[in-house]
């Protein structure tokens, strides 16, 4: 007899039934439905996050097909969004999925991210990266970045009036087009995986060992560091926080 869609998360001591109703009670942006979106938003959707907002402007190309399980070659051309919450809705119907189909901009940024509870980068691109951090040091949301460059993954969580932003140690970036980066699936997945848990650390107050923190992953040799990040008191974006 099934016990619920949740039943094996419910026996885990943090989580609970109060754990699952908080869980149910938030809502969480994720930027970006490419590869490192695709798995993320599947672990959110799976972890029962009761409100999942997702933003792209961009559309399905064969090459995504290698690490973005959202997408299959029937979408090629057709919007990510709209790809993805079609798998979403039907993978997870009893939660509220809202597509933004666009990309994020300097204009929409603050708009977009005001009224979610958290906000969770999965771009390939800093300037994107810088617009978001901006957005969400502006409206003291919670934000978790992810990337990957081929065998490589990082990841560091920006935690309001507490920790550094993502601008404290990328500095002021001028918006460059960026190169094709490499990308394997096991690598994207981690991080992706990496992140969801860190929304999970957040909105059940567990530890959350990349607040201020950035982790290094290395998928050939699968090791993990963790370098320290101090709040720069000159920071552009986040400076005049205490
Ligand atoms: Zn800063």
């Amino acid at each position: 007899m099934s016990g619920g869609r949740y039943e094996r998360q419910l026996s885990l001591s943090e989580i609970g039934v109060s754990g699952q109703a908080r869980l149910g009670a938030s809502s969480a942006l994720v930027v970006g439905c490419g590869g490192l979106g695709s798995t993320l938003l599947f672990n959110l959707c799976g972890m029962g996050i009761g409100r999942i907002g997702f933003c792209d402007g961009d559309v399905v190309s064969e090459s995504n097909l290698n690490r973005q399980f959202l997408h299959t070659p029937a979408d090629i051309g057709r919007s990510k969004t709209q790809s993805a919450y079609e798998k979403l809705s039907a993978f997870a119907p009893e939660l509220t999925l809202e597509p933004f189909d666009f990309f994020v901009s300097q204009q929409n940024a603050v708009s977009l991210v005001s009224g979610f509870d958290l906000v969770l980068l999965a771009v390939d691109s800093v300037p994107a990266r810088m617009i978001v951090n901006n957005a969400c040091v502006s409206k003291g949301i919670p934000l978790i970045d992810g990337g990957v460059n081929g065998f490589h993954g990082s990841l560091i969580t920006y935690r309001p009036n507490r920790t550094s932003c993502l601008s404290c140690f990328y500095g002021e970036t001028k918006p460059s087009k960026d190169p094709i980066i490499s990308s394997f699936a096991p690598v994207v997945s981690v991080i992706a995986s990496l992140e969801a848990q860190c929304a999970a650390n957040i909105f059940l107050d567990l530890f959350n060992p990349t607040d201020g923190r950035l982790l290094l992953f290395d998928g050939l040799s699968m090791k993990t560091e963790f370098v320290s990040l101090s709040k720069n008191p000159h920071c552009p974006v986040c400076g005049s926080q205490h």
